[in-house]
């Protein structure tokens, strides 16, 4: 059985007094996370600040980013190991932002991928979908090289500490989330995707969330189909209110 995960990411949203009182705020109404695992990805700013003021509660502060080397002459990155050494649980890697806006390439993500998961992280993959790139008629979705490229020669002990999150780059921010049927069947290609590279098992237990415009009216339907063992919401994890809905759908 894989446990749900309800999983926000603010971006580069709130300041570390506004992200403080807004886990202040919702840290005592979360699910066990042997039922359900809560995950909040915060600027990276405000990580220390929130890991300590949910000490001992289910929520699992997130990262956005990181680099692949654990020190040196990088201005301005952010070290895996410094990040689990602080308490930080996961961290979101190749989100469709940071490929479109920074340049971020399948081959840096694998890289990042491989290096969050020796520092004891585990990587929130984000595998975005571009409708244009699609094979029509073929079923042959660009989440396949991606999920090959990204997740490339992992230890087979290493693959389900991964979760993956299958966000249509059209559907984020817009709105305009995608038809559930149409989201479960990019999660279930990307599980087949994973079991062609790791074997049945692992792919059977692997976590694969849906991304793009999730709200408290689609939430249900999203988490009702077979492949989708989550959400990870942006826009909708903003307001303390309207994320613990999402988590309590
Ligand atoms: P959205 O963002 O829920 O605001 O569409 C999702 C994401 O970028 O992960």
């Amino acid at each position: 059985m894989r446990s749900p995960i309800i999983a926000g990411n603010w971006k580069m949203n709130k300041t570390v007094d506004e992200a403080v009182e807004f886990v202040d705020q919702i840290k005592n109404d979360l699910p066990d996370p042997k039922v359900q695992e809560t995950i909040l990805a915060a600027p990276t700013i405000a990580l220390v600040p929130m890991v300590k003021a949910t000490a001992g509660t289910p929520l699992k502060i997130t990262a956005e980013n990181c680099y692949y080397k654990d020190a040196g002459a990088y201005t301005g990155e952010t070290s895996p190991t410094s990040l689990y050494s602080a308490g930080v649980h996961h961290v979101i890697l190749g989100h469709s932002e940071r490929r479109q806006l920074f340049n971020e390439t399948d081959e840096l993500i694998n890289l990042k991928v491989h290096a969050a998961l020796d520092a004891g992280l585990c990587p929130i993959v984000c595998c975005d979908d571009t409708m244009g790139r699609r094979v029509a008629g073929k079923k042959v979705h660009w989440v396949v090289s991606r999920i090959l490229a990204d997740l490339k020669d992992l230890k087979p002990e290493n693959v389900n500490k991964v979760v993956i999150a299958y966000e249509p780059s059209w559907a984020i921010g817009t709105g305009e989330s995608m038809d559930p049927a149409e989201a479960e069947e990019g999660c279930y290609l990307i599980r087949q995707t994973i079991a062609d590279m790791y074997g049945e098992e692992t792919a059977d237990q692997m976590r694969i969330l849906y991304g793009g415009s999730v709200n408290t009216q689609n939430v249900n339907k999203l988490m009702a189909s077979q492949d989708i063992d989550g959400i990870l919401a942006g826009g909708a994890s903003l307001d303390p209110v309207t994320f613990l809905k999402l988590v309590n759908h």
